[in-house]
């Protein structure tokens, strides 16, 4: 059987990243799509902070032309999911329903998926107010009213971020601490206090309301039982997000379910398993954005082809 170079598995801005650095290092990639082809931002309708698309298209036309841009340099693509992964020496076998991929290096640009709480109404809204990325898209709610759900360091941060924004936000936690670094506390609660963030604790939203658009959401307390609906025209769910990492079984070392990179190595997107690189969301917990993934993918095709060579 042929044995690859590379076979990069994702088609989000890291793997296609990685597919046009490794096509133009002549090393003949094959990149494995994945069903959810373009990734992530493809859930995105305005991307408006990739560098020199001032024109913010929408993150479907964007992943369109990443993969036009691969196409252009004859990037073989299948569109399908990896199952598996296998090693066996220092060849790789990575398995599709279709079939077996045998390749000396492997780069994982598989993402994560943002949790969200499977509510009622929530299908209707993901997407056109219902958003897991206050970076991403809490510019969109400027001087509306806005909602934060969980009482982490995201959701937090988010409330915080977001409060700079909007005419009104609001913070829902099912608990009645926050999860938190000490120092996002206290910048909450001077916000709480100047009356710019309004908490909403022990409470758990239970269902989203609107017609064509999301008009609030409605929250239930957990220890008194009494419901309450919260106008708003946006809610940020931050409620963490679950690398995709489940087909490699106990391959590769994880940090908090994340890729571990760079650990014992002079390659930064190294694995704990020599010749398996990893890009992207799937190995970066915190900056989770398309720019930082698409510069990942860059650095692992590169990565690839020193070890490669040497
Ligand atoms: C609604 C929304 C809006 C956003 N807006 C912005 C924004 O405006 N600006 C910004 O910078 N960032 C934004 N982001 C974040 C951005 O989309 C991500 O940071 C970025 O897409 C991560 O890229 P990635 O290549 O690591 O992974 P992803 O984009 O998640 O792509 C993962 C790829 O892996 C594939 N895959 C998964 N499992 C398998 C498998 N088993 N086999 C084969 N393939 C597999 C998937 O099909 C997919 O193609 C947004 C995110 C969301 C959810």
């Amino acid at each position: 059987m042929n044995i690859r170079n590379v076979v990069i598995i994702g088609s989000g801005p890291a793997g296609y990243t990685a597919g046009l650095y490794a096509a133009r290092a002549n090393l003949s990639p094959l990149l494995v799509a994945g069903l959810n082809q373009g990734g992530q931002l493809t859930q995105s309708s305005c991307v408006e902070n990739w560098p020199g698309a001032f024109d913010f298209p929408s993150g479907l036309d964007l992943m369109d032309n990443f993969k036009k841009h691969v196409e252009k340099f004859n990037v073989e693509t299948v569109v399908e999911n990896v199952s598996s992964v296998t090693k066996d020496g220092d060849v790789f076998s990575v398995n599709c329903s279709s079939g077996t991929y045998k390749t000396r290096s492997v780069i994982i640009a598989t993402g994560s998926s943002a949790r969200y709480l499977g509510i009622r109404g929530e299908d209707r809204f993901i997407g056109s107010g219902i958003s897991a990325c206050a970076t991403c898209d809490g510019f969109f709610y400027r001087r509306k009213k806005v909602a934060v759900i969980g009482g982490g360091n995201t959701a937090v941060t988010d409330a915080l971020y977001l409060s700079g924004l909007a005419a009104e936000t609001h913070l829902i936690h099912r608990r009645d601490a926050f999860r938190c670094e000490k120092i996002l506390t206290d910048k909450l609660m001077k916000l709480v206090e100047e009356g710019k963030i309004i908490l909403h604790l022990d409470s758990i939203p239970v269902e989203f309301t609107g017609d064509e658009y999301l008009t609030g959401v409605k929250i239930s307390n957990v220890k008194t039982g009494s419901d309450e609906i919260l106008s708003v025209n946006g809610v940020f769910e931050a409620i963490g997000h679950v690398p995709n990492t489940t087909f490699l079984g106990d391959l590769v070392e994880l940090d908090h379910g994340y890729i571990k990179t760079g650990e014992n190595s002079s390659y930064v997107t190294a694995t704990s398993v020599p010749g398996i690189f990893a890009a992207g969301d799937v190995a970066d917990s915190r900056y989770q954005q398309a720019i930082v993934a698409a510069g990942r993918g860059c650095m692992a095709a590169l990565d690839v082809e020193r070890y490669l060579a040497v």
